[in-house]
């Protein structure tokens, strides 16, 4: 694995490993990047056949689901099936590893992510996220959560595709208590953030030695800002992206993907 890396890289990665294996508290932030590599596209990618003549931030908006529910709907649904069957890439398992590892040696690590899919859960990792989850559905009026008929014996909190994979495409569901349009539990552009996901996030931000970016283009806030508030408070700021991005406050750019360097790191940082 280190041997497709330049040199450059290789002493970027070692700097970074010394610093992080050197610290007790560690905060990470992930985005869509890190599941790249797992086949799910972010959304700077153009997006392909059906919709390739949408933009995803002009969907994944309350003005875009009040506007044309069904429009949105059915493109939650094509994401939900291109989601469905992608399994964690070499950085969700090399951070779920790190996890574990910290865990037993007192080093205090706390991973936050921008995702929507569930693919830290599948490779072991406990995870808060910031933008709700892909898997889930809940009442747009009433807010309640939807789970559907053939679901109900199961825990409504484990990601599972299965209730959204038997709904047909383009049929919206309305709520049982309201009779409101039912629609993914994301948290869309404009709205806020889940109170306590925000919260731990910007406690972790603020109390770590170093906080990690990894795979986000550092655009969407309020995300974006946790880099900021870490750095305000001392931390040293890494930022793990092939492509530059407007984060100002990095220490360290490590210009690569997450898959290649998330395995290396993690390795040199645990020494196992
Ligand atoms: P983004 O699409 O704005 O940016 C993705 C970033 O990842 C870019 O800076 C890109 O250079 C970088 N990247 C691409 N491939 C990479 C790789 N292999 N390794 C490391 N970095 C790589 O994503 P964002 O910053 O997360 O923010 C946009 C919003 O998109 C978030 O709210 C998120 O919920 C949503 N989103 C989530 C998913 C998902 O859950 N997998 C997918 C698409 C979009
Ligand atoms: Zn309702």
């Amino acid at each position: 694995m280190l041997a497709e890396l330049s040199p450059a890289l290789i002493a970027e990665v070692h700097d970074a490993a010394k610093l992080l294996a050197s610290k007790q508290r560690i905060c990470l932030l992930t985005g869509a990047g890190i599941s790249a590599e797992s086949g799910i596209p972010t959304f700077r990618d153009k997006q392909t056949g059906l919709w390739e003549n949408h933009r995803a931030e002009d969907l994944a908006t309350p003005e875009a689901f009040a506007c044309d529910p069904a429009l949105v709907w059915s493109w939650y649904q094509w994401r939900r099936q291109l989601v469905a069957d992608k399994k964690p890439n070499p950085a969700h398992k090399a951070l779920a590893y790190w996890q574990h590892h910290a865990k037993a040696n007192h080093q205090q690590l706390t991973l936050i992510t921008q995702n929507v899919d569930d693919l830290h859960e599948q490779a072991g990792s406990t995870v808060v996220h910031l933008h709700g989850n892909l898997a889930r559905n809940r009442c747009s009026q009433c807010q309640t959560p939807y789970t559907s008929a053939s679901n109900h014996s199961k825990d409504s909190e484990a990601l599972d595709n299965s209730d959204v994979d038997r709904q047909d495409a383009e049929t919206l569901i309305t709520c049982s208590h309201c009779g409101g349009y039912i629609r993914p539990d994301i948290v869309w552009f404009g709205e806020s953030l889940p109170v306590q996901a925000w919260q731990t996030a910007e406690e972790a931000a603020a109390d770590c030695e170093v906080f990690i970016s990894i795979g986000t283009s550092s655009l969407v806030y309020p995300a974006a800002g946790l880099a900021q508030l870490a750095k305000r408070n001392g931390a040293k700021v890494i930022e793990i992206n092939p492509n530059p991005t407007p984060n100002t406050t990095v220490d360290m750019i490590i210009k690569e993907k997450a898959g290649i360097i998330m395995p290396v790191l993690v390795k040199q940082i645990t020494g196992s």
